[in-house]
């Protein structure tokens, strides 16, 4: 990449997947300690360990100026009661903005920033959706058939911190009740 002049990258419209490149692929077992019912986390995982989400890095130079995207794909799927989603991250460089263009499905972005505000918007194809400075960022797949396809575009050299979320969790979690999604307190969130 270091010569890189252009790049062209080729996303399948409907699948988010890009033949020619290696995306990152979290299984269900990389996610232990995200979800709130550990007993249905652990039958599931030891049952059959799913793909819930990959994501394209496209190996852009992680420097001022560069701007890096690429496409999340997340799976449609629930841990009892709470959808398939992604770890979710702040970015290293906490003032860093995101924004998210919804390709196929239907879900939401969970935010939070560190002074413990939140919100969510709804993903939709057709739907940006644009994650300020200082927040937290999660997709989340409410579809019981289709997968969650976003583009993604932010600063290259931002850097991400998971290991915040993977500690703490969101405050919020989105849940399945009576069919429909609802946001609820997480009751493993921890304050520091
Ligand atoms: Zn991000």
């Amino acid at each position: 990449m270091e010569d890189m002049k252009s790049l062209l990258v080729h996303f399948d419209r409907k699948t988010g997947l890009s033949p020619d490149r290696d995306s990152i692929q979290r299984k269900l077992s990389a996610m232990a300690g995200m979800y709130a019912d550990v007993v249905k986390f652990a039958e599931m995982v030891e049952q059959d360990d799913v793909l819930v989400y990959e994501f394209y890095d496209l190996g852009l130079p992680e420097k001022a100026g560069e701007v890096a995207f690429g496409t999340s794909i997340t799976y449609p799927g629930k841990v009892g009661d709470e959808y398939f989603m992604t770890k979710g991250h702040f970015h290293t460089i906490l003032e860093t903005a995101e924004v998210y263009y919804c390709l196929r499905g239907h879900g939401y972005m969970l935010m939070e920033n560190p002074e413990g505000e939140w919100e969510t918007q709804e993903l939709k194809p057709g739907c940006a959706v644009y994650v300020p400075q200082r927040y937290a960022h999660r997709s989340i797949n409410i579809s019981d058939s289709e997968p969650l396809v976003t583009f993604f575009a932010f600063r290259s050299d931002a850097g991400h911190d998971y290991g915040t979320i993977e500690t703490k969790g969101f405050r919020k979690l989105i849940v399945e009740k009576s069919g429909k999604p609802v946001i609820v307190d997480n009751p493993k969130w921890i304050e520091t």
